[in-house]
């Protein structure tokens, strides 16, 4: 027989598909060795069929890998098929996505250990009274049974190799399955639903839809309904998948689960070692674990016979994939479900802008979820005008109502969590007596500033403005552009409470393994009484001794030149809110803003997400920003300027004359450098377009793929997060 194998090769570019020899057991989706220009290197089976054009003569035989199981299910391959077609990657780096990769290398393999047990109860044993380690042995077999080698060896050096060689004990090898959370928290018992509850979940058995959308305020019980789905899926002998944002995988929720779903609870995280990721996988792929719990990835968790998917925060960024190949998780878990005539919920408390649009106009079934379990109130928000305290002549980054607030929490011996929101901080513009900000006349959204040229820029347009030399709105030279780091923050705290205990929680002092989570755990465990941090701190942990949360720059995010920053800017500030008055204690919020008139703040205050997405929603169609439009960036990245620059060439006049030929299609169209022109030593220029119709969206992947080269990356990005 012959089998197609893909060859998986790091650097490839293109798809290598190769004819070999094969016996005719192989399976399709296995994998293989393939001898290939002198190396032997992996591959997957594609395809078994019965001749090749090549003379038989010529080709090379393939050599089966170890798995007990071929890798790669038929619904994997029928993904990978579609992803293909539809973002137009190569297909090698497609597979790539089902598999964990310390598995593609073939560094990672099943772990085995021997252990020995008695053959003849110990009383027919003949053993001189002075072979002591060969008694211990007896001995320790006839008490505890089925013991590893290694604690033998240990105990009793010599004993066990003499025994064997006189038959009393039997050596077996074993797989040993790595388990990454063997401590087990929490009782893992079911709730009894409350009627919000069980109506939901009738509600989205019983609709037709694929899609549905949970709209639950914080502490309204939504996970109770996802584990409940899961369940039931579990009874009915389905397997379901369950994907947080990556933050969320604490310690706590994952031994929650396992008390929940014991040995059916598989875990794929970023935080396993590659041995446990490795045992994870195979623990689903064999249908031993038949629930997949994990970060985007885990979409793509080897599943059969999926019953249910599940998106937690449906709205949380961490969901697109910034690396190629970009996916969307969405696309992926859409693919799956409908592959499997399953449902696919997503839930969250500040739904996406473009998710709500598409529930509230049916495509969608929303069911809403508006109390909480606890009927307790959400945590109040007082808002402080920071133009005011810089009038007073405070230059301190805390507001006097914080000041009082934290003293306040820190007299009743509680915590208290200060948030600073960092992104995209140091490139915007803002005065500090008026609130003014630098925006784009064209676009609407806030310009960035480029200390290289010296100018600000629009983000969306390419449009270029002169740098300002002070406020046009009220002359004021205070300009801020300068973001004041976590660390700062901590010192002028301290100095202001020179006996508080102070944690700090960035990218700084995250690094390592499990950097966060030690932070976290601290802070759970009261050995401080405030916690300084930025957006890492917004979700997680549920603390019920914090009863004061200050937002130290609220308007920060909503300046940052993104058409999504109002979005964000509500999302982030309902979640922080949500951290405080967790417990007993009512809690509240303390927000700081240069900006205290702007509706999405006023929103984010009275919890109101409805308004705020009336208000956005009305707000994009006037600028026809998404989901009124497609945003369409075409990335050209390479080593060598001059090469880039004629990849680039080359996709624009293509591009231009897709441009030309539709016309009414496009809302705008440009070439231009990327924003920031190098990055990690790669040149990078880009085609912005933006399209109101996206029937044309095949026709600028396929010639993108067409482009794409050895000397030029050639990506193409939907509405990205990013535009730097
Ligand atoms: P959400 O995911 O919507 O923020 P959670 O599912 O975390 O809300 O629920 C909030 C709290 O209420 C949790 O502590 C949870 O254990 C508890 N809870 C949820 N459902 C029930 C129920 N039916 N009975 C009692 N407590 C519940
Ligand atoms: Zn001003
Ligand atoms: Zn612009």
């Amino acid at each position: 027989m012959i089998a197609e194998v893909i060859v998986d090769i790091a650097t490839s570019e293109t798809d290598r598909i190769f004819d070999y020899l094969c016996d005719g057991d192989l399976v399709v989706g296995s994998r293989v060795r393939a001898p290939f220009g002198g190396k032997v290197l992996p591959g997957f089976v594609m395809r078994i069929k019965e001749s090749s054009q090549i003379p038989e003569a010529r080709l090379k035989k393939v050599l089966p890998s170890s798995d007990e199981l071929p890798a790669l299910t038929k619904e994997s391959l029928f993904m990978a098929e579609k992803l293909v077609k539809r973002f137009r990657v190569p297909k090698a780096l497609t597979l790539r996505l089902f598999l964990p990769s310390e598995m593609r290398t073939g560094k990672v393999r099943e772990l085995y250990k021997t252990f020995a047990e008695l053959t003849v109860p110990i009383e027919k044993t003949q053993i001189r009274k002075t072979a002591k380690n060969q008694i211990g042995v007896l001995e320790y077999l006839d008490k505890h049974g089925k013991t590893d080698t290694a604690t033998l060896n240990n105990l009793f050096p010599g004993g066990l190799s003499a025994l064997e060689k006189k038959d009393y004990v039997r050596i077996s090898k074993e797989k040993i399955l790595r388990d990454p959370y063997k401590t087990v928290e929490g009782d893992g018992e079911e709730k009894t639903l409350t009627p919000d509850q069980r109506s939901a979940i009738e509600s989205i058995e019983k609709d037709t839809r694929t899609v549905q959308l949970l709209h639950g305020i914080t502490g309204s019980g939504k996970t109770e309904i996802y584990l409940n789905l899961i369940a039931k899926c579990l009874e009915k002998g389905q397997s379901s998948v369950f994907l947080v944002p990556e933050i969320s995988l604490t310690p706590q929720m994952l031994s929650q689960l396992r008390a929940r779903f014991g040995k059916n609870a598989a875990i794929l995280h970023s935080g396993l070692s590659a041995g446990e990721k490795f045992d994870e996988w195979w623990r689903l792929r064999t249908g031993e674990a038949k629930i997949a719990i994990g970060a985007r990835s885990a979409i793509f968790a080897p599943l059969e016979n999926v019953g249910v998917i599940i998106i937690d925060e449906e709205h949380d960024s961490s969901y697109v994939s910034e690396s190629a190949p970009r996916y969307s998780t969405f696309d992926v878990a859409l693919l799956r479900a409908k592959y499997n005539g399953c449902k696919l919920v997503l839930g969250s408390a500040t739904p996406a802008v473009e998710t709500y649009k598409r529930a509230k106009e049916g495509e969608f079934n929303l069911i809403t979820l508006t109390k909480r379990i606890n009927q307790k109130p959400l945590p109040e928000i007082l808002i402080a005008d920071m133009r005011r305290e810089v009038r007073r002549g405070n230059n301190s980054p805390f507001s006097l109502v914080l000041q009082e607030e934290i003293e306040k929490c820190l007299q009743k011996e509680k915590q208290a969590i200060l948030f600073l929101n960092r992104r995209g901080y140091s490139q915007t513009v803002i005065c500090k007596e008026c609130g003014y900000v630098a925006k784009c006349e064209a676009c609407d959204v806030s310009l960035t500033y480029h200390r290289d040229e010296d100018c600000l820029k629009c983000h969306y347009c390419g449009g270029r403005y002169a740098m300002l030399s002070g406020c046009p709105e009220c002359g004021s030279r205070k300009l801020s552009y300068a973001g004041t780091g976590t660390q700062r923050i901590v010192e002028s705290l301290q100095k202001l409470y020179p006996t508080a205990r102070i944690l700090r929680m960035d990218n700084d002092t995250t690094s390592g393994k499990e950097g966060h989570y030690k932070i976290l755990k601290a802070f759970g465990e009261r050995r401080a009484d405030i916690l300084v941090g930025t957006q890492m701190i917004a979700k997680g942990h549920d603390f019920p001794a914090v009863t004061l949360v200050g937002i130290l720059d609220a308007d920060m995010s909503l300046h940052f030149s993104d058409y999504r920053s109002g979005e964000r800017t509500f999302q982030l500030l309902t979640q922080v809110s949500g951290r405080s008055g967790r417990a007993e204690e009512k809690g509240k919020v303390v927000l700081q803003t240069f900006d205290p008139e702007n509706e999405v703040l006023r929103f984010a205050t009275s919890y109101d997400y409805e308004g705020f997405y009336e208000n956005e929603i009305s707000l994009r169609a006037a600028m026809a920003f998404p989901p009124f439009s497609k945003i369409v960036r075409v990335l050209v990245s390479g080593d060598d300027d001059k090469k880039t620059m004629e990849a680039l060439r080359l996709v624009y006049t293509e591009l231009e004359s897709l441009y030309q030929a539709n016309t009414e299609k496009f809302l705008f169209f440009n070439k231009m450098r990327a924003p920031i022109k190098k990055i990690q030593n790669k040149y990078r220029y880009q085609v912005l377009m933006r399209l109101s119709d996206t029937s044309i969206l095949p026709i600028i992947y396929e010639i993108c793929a067409e482009r794409r080269n050895r000397d030029a990356l050639v990506s193409v990005e939907e509405n990205p997060s990013n535009l730097s």
